[in-house]
């Protein structure tokens, strides 16, 4: 990903790229979803779950660990609501780096805290939220020895903003609207710089409107004040305090885009029939962008013949536990015999 698009990052010859082959993630068009609202625009999902460990966030990390091997720090750090961590973890294990990461204590989906400890992070349970993990990995990084990989860091906003280029490649301009979900507010951040960015550059000649969904428990921005314990069931946005607010809310107001919010119930069945209607299986967080469509279309928000592109942020099965329980479904067990199996699947 840095050497597609080194012309546009902040790196030199000399840098030492560390990548697994992040980016170029599939950009897939559901008309399926479309016909099911009843509507009439054309619609396109930026699979992110297919990075290699199945979020955005490595494009910002291969550029945040890269820039940290090349000033010669020792220890990647930082506070994660999952995916950073997952991410930091792999990218430093690929640096040779060490890593520390910082979770809310039992509040991380199953397969992101296997994923820290599979790549061997040390791993702490903090016994508060993101925002309070955040606050101390602040005071760590100011030790020389230690690069922190939240997107406070610059290299992870200039990494995130390649996922436009790509939108904008594959559809040979940009969109007229883009949704997705918002949490720490890095990636609208990123995804509105990288427009652009490639509009100046000639390589796109419009720009969409951004529009960044939150979930109703942990809606600070839409809300105007932080939230002291924000709650939701997409554990990836469950942020009260935005490093990237002021950024957020530029990138909406410039584009004359939105920031909103909807309910657990509507990001639950938003996944559900992303995964039923267009067989894409994402994390809860990433179906807030799913569920904001479903809400825009139905309040007249989306103009007849739009282009639109929803990113859709994390893999669905970095969050197991969930997508069991909103499946709304359950195995059979049945004896192994045909008769056992003709009753029931009701064919007997
Ligand atoms: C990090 C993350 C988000 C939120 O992105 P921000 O840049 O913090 O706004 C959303 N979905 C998933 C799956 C994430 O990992």
């Amino acid at each position: 990903m840095i050497r597609r698009y080194r012309s546009f990052l902040p790196v030199s010859d000399d840098t030492p790229v560390v990548s697994l082959n992040e980016g170029g993630t599939p950009l897939i068009e559901t008309p399926e979803i479309v016909s099911a609202l009843g509507g009439d625009f054309q619609l396109f999902v930026k699979y992110e779950g297919l990075n290699p460990t199945a979020s955005f966030k490595d494009r910002g990390m291969t550029l945040a660990v890269s820039k940290a091997v090349e000033r010669g720090a020792r220890i990647v750090v930082c506070a994660s609501t999952g995916n950073t961590s997952a991410s930091a973890a792999a990218y430093a294990a690929r640096a040779g780096m060490r890593c520390l990461v910082l979770i809310p204590e039992g509040k991380i989906a199953f397969g992101k805290m296997a994923q820290a400890l599979i790549h061997g992070a040390l791993t702490l349970e903090v016994r508060g939220n993101f925002d309070d993990a955040l606050e101390i990995v602040r005071e760590l990084g100011k030790r020389d020895d230690i690069e922190v990989v939240n997107s406070i860091n610059p290299y992870r906003i200039q990494g995130q903003k390649t996922a436009s280029f790509e939108v904008c490649d594959s559809l040979g301009e940009a969109p007229d609207m883009h949704f997705l979900p918002v949490g720490n507010a890095g990636n609208i951040t990123a995804y509105w710089m990288g427009y652009k960015e490639y509009r100046d550059a000639g390589n796109c000649s419009k720009l969409p409107r951004m529009m960044g969904w939150q979930a109703e428990g942990a809606a600070p921005i839409v809300r105007g004040t932080p939230i002291e314990s924000p709650e939701t069931v997409a554990s990836a946005i469950r942020i009260g305090n935005p490093s990237s607010w002021e950024h957020a809310v530029n990138a909406a107001s410039e584009s004359s885009g939105a920031i909103d919010m909807v309910s657990d119930e509507e990001i639950l069945d938003a996944q559900r029939m992303l995964a039923r209607t267009a067989g894409i299986f994402v994390e809860p967080a990433s179906a807030a962008g799913i569920a904001g469509i479903v809400k825009c279309h139905t309040g007249g928000g989306i103009p007849n013949g739009s282009t639109v592109v929803v990113t859709v942020t994390g893999h669905g099965l970095k969050d197991p536990d969930v997508a069991v329980e909103n499946s709304r479904a359950e195995s059979i067990i049945v004896d192994a015999d045909m008769d056992s199996v003709l009753v029931a699947i009701g064919l007997d």
